[in-house]
C-alpha cells in the first residue's frame, strides 16, 4: 500500500470551499489505496495576521510566545480539514506538533526539527484514518514549549514526516503547477520543468524562486525525500504530473543550464583604496558577522600600486543602510578613502548541474550581455551556478536573453 504526505499551502486553503477541494484531493488518494499524511499550513494570510499582532502587543519580544501565537493558524486549518473529510465520509483527526511529537530545539522562531515519532500516525492508518497534521509546529520537550520552524516551514514539516513514516512520496501542492525554468511573469516564455535535482532546487530556492522553503529541500536531499509539486487548483479527479525534485541521477536528459533564478532582494557596497595588507578583509566583514549581516558576493580587485585596493560585495537589501553605517562607523580603524553603494541592483544566476561538465557557460552569458549593452558588476560562481550582479533595470531583459540563449523557451 503506497504511503503519502500531501502539503497543502495557504492559497489551497484559504477557505472552507478551497478545504472542500482539498479533502477531494485527499479523496482521491485514498480511493487509489493510499495511506495519507495531509500538512496543512494557515489559511492564506492568517499568519502574517498573526505576526502583525504580535508585534503591536509585545515591547518586551518575547519569541517563545510569538510562536505560541503564531503556531495558532494551522490548529485551524488541520481541525477544519478533518471535519470536511469526515463530512465526504473518511475517517480522519487532526495532529497538533506536541502531540505526534514532533521535536525540536528551542531556537524559537526558526527552530529545527530534532526527531518525528511515526508509530501513532502509522498506527492511525492501520484504523483507515487520515492524518491531518498542523504544519510549521513542533514541541521542544525540555522546556515544554511549542516552537514555529520559520515562515514557510510547513513545506520542512511535511518532508521530515515524509521521511520519519517512510512515505513513498511527498507532495507539495500550491498555487502553481510545478517548478518553472523563470519566474513566469518576467519571462512568459517559461516553461514547467518534468525533474529537477535537488541540488538544483536548493539553489533555485536560496536564490529567489519561492516554491519552497530552502530547508525544506536540504531535508529532502538528505533523506532522499521525493517531492512533486504539483497545483491543488487542478481538477481533483485530473490533477496534472507537477514537477518532481529528485536525485540527479534519475534524470536522464541533463540541460546545461535548467533555469535562471533573480533576485532584487540585494545591494552593493564598494570601499576604494583600503589598505592592501593581511587582515583588512577581516576587519571589514568580521563587524558585519557580529551584526548578523550576510554578505553574498564578495569581490576584492588586485591592486596595481600593491598599496591599495577595492573591495565591492553584497548584502541584502534590507540590510543596507544597517551595513553602511557600520562600515562608516568604522572608516578610521578599516582605513578606506570611499565608500558607495547601490540598491538598484538585482542578482541574475543561471542554475545546471550540467555546468560540472560543460566549459564555457557562464562565458556565453558574458557575451550575450554585452551585446545588449548589459553592464555586469560583480560575479560569481559555484559548481552549479553562476550569478551576476547588474542594474536593476536589465533584469527583464537579461533574465530573457539567457533563457533564449540556453535554450530554455517554451516551443511554439
Ligand atoms: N503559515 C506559515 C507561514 O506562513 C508556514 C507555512 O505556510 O509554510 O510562514
Ligand atoms: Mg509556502
Amino acid at each position: 500500500m503506497p504511503r503519502l504526505v500531501m502539503k497543502f499551502g495557504g492559497t489551497s486553503v484559504a477557505d472552507v470551499q478551497r478545504i472542500r477541494n482539498v479533502a477531494a484531493h485527499v479523496k482521491r488518494e485514498i480511493d487509489a489505496g493510499a495511506e495519507v499524511a495531509v500538512v496543512v499550513s494557515a489559511m492564506a494570510g492568517v499568519t502574517n495576521e498573526l505576526v502583525g499582532w504580535c508585534k503591536e502587543a509585545g515591547s518586551q519580544f518575547d519569541t517563545a510566545e510569538y510562536d505560541a501565537v503564531v503556531a495558532s493558524g494551522e490548529l485551524v486549518t488541520a481541525g477544519l480539514l478533518a471535519l470536511v473529510l469526515k463530512d465526504i465520509g473518511l475517517k480522519a483527526r487532526s495532529w497538533q506538533g506536541w502531540q505526534i511529537p514532533l521535536l525540536t530545539d528551542d531556537v524559537h522562531g526558526s527552530a529545527r526539527i530534532a526527531a518525528i515519532d511515526g508509530t501513532r500516525l502509522i498506527q492511525g492508518f492501520k484504523a483507515d484514518e487520515v492524518a491531518v497534521i498542523a504544519g510549521f509546529q513542533g514541541v521542544h520537550k525540555a522546556t515544554d514549549r511549542v516552537t514555529t520552524l520559520g515562515r514557510g516551514g510547513s513545506d520542512t514539516s511535511a518532508v521530515a514526516l515524509a521521511a520519519a513514516i517512510s512515505a513513498d512520496r511527498c507532495d507539495i501542492y500550491t498555487d502553481v503547477d510545478g517548478v518553472y525554468t523563470s519566474d513566469p511573469r518576467i519571462v512568459p516564455k517559461a516553461r514547467r520543468l518534468d525533474k529537477v535535482s535537488f541540488e538544483e532546487m536548493l539553489e533555485m530556492a536560496s536564490l529567489g524562486a519561492k516554491v519552497l522553503q530552502v530547508r525544506s529541500v536540504e531535508v529532502a536531499m538528505v533523506n532522499k525525500v521525493r517531492l512533486h509539486v504539483r497545483s491543488s487548483f487542478d481538477d481533483p479527479a485530473r490533477p496534472r504530473p507537477g514537477t518532481l525534485i529528485c536525485d540527479e541521477e534519475e534524470i536522464m536528459e541533463q540541460e546545461v543550464v535548467t533555469g535562471i533564478a533573480f533576485s532584487r532582494d540585494e545591494a552593493q557596497i564598494t570601499l576604494r583604496e583600503v589598505a592592501d595588507k593581511p587582515g583588512v578583509a577581516a576587519a571589514i566583514f568580521m563587524p558585519l558577522a557580529e551584526a548578523n549581516i550576510n554578505v553574498d558576493m564578495i569581490i576584492q580587485v588586485v591592486s596595481d600600486d600593491t598599496t591599495t585596493t577595492d573591495i565591492t560585495f553584497t548584502v541584502p537589501a534590507a540590510e543596507y543602510a544597517r551595513a553602511m553605517a557600520i562600515l562608516e562607523a568604522l572608516r578610521a580603524k578599516i582605513g578606506y578613502a570611499k565608500l558607495h553603494g547601490a540598491q538598484d541592483v538585482v542578482k541574475i544566476s543561471a542554475i545546471g548541474v550540467g555546468m560540472r561538465s560543460h566549459s564555457g557557460v557562464a562565458a556565453r552569458a558574458f557575451r550575450a550581455l554585452a551585446e545588449k549593452g548589459v553592464n555586469i558588476r560583480a560575479i560569481t560562481t559555484s559548481e552549479i551556478k553562476f550569478s551576476m550582479l547588474i542594474d536593476e533595470v536589465y533584469t527583464e531583459l537579461a533574465v530573457r536573453t539567457l533563457h533564449t540563449l540556453y535554450g530554455l523557451d517554451a516551443k511554439g
